[in-house]
């Protein structure tokens, strides 16, 4: 994820992004930062992502003798990485 300021990749457990609350500081510009979801790319992703999954991944898992549901779980929480991106927290 990139700073909405200055360009800078902030790791997703980066120091700045891992503090609570709402609101984060940037570590690079010191600027107001937050992080919103993306709704429209998870809408977008999630029938591929479930097609992936029906078709490929769970025959698959379920061959090799995991339950196919545990999967899921990693899908959604992939998913919602995915759309996670930074917005400026500053006032305008
Ligand atoms: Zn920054």
């Amino acid at each position: 994820m990139k700073c909405p300021h200055c360009e800078q990749k902030l790791g997703f457990f980066s120091k700045s992004l891992s503090k609570s609350g709402r609101v984060k500081i940037c570590s690079n510009c010191d600027k107001k930062i937050k992080i919103s979801f993306n709704f429209k790319l998870i809408m977008l992703l999630i029938i591929p992502v479930f097609l992936l999954h029906s078709f490929l991944l769970k025959p698959l898992v379920i061959m090799l003798g995991f339950s196919g549901s545990g999967i899921v779980g990693i899908w959604g929480g992939l998913l919602v990485l995915l759309s996670m991106q930074l917005k400026s927290a500053e006032p305008e």
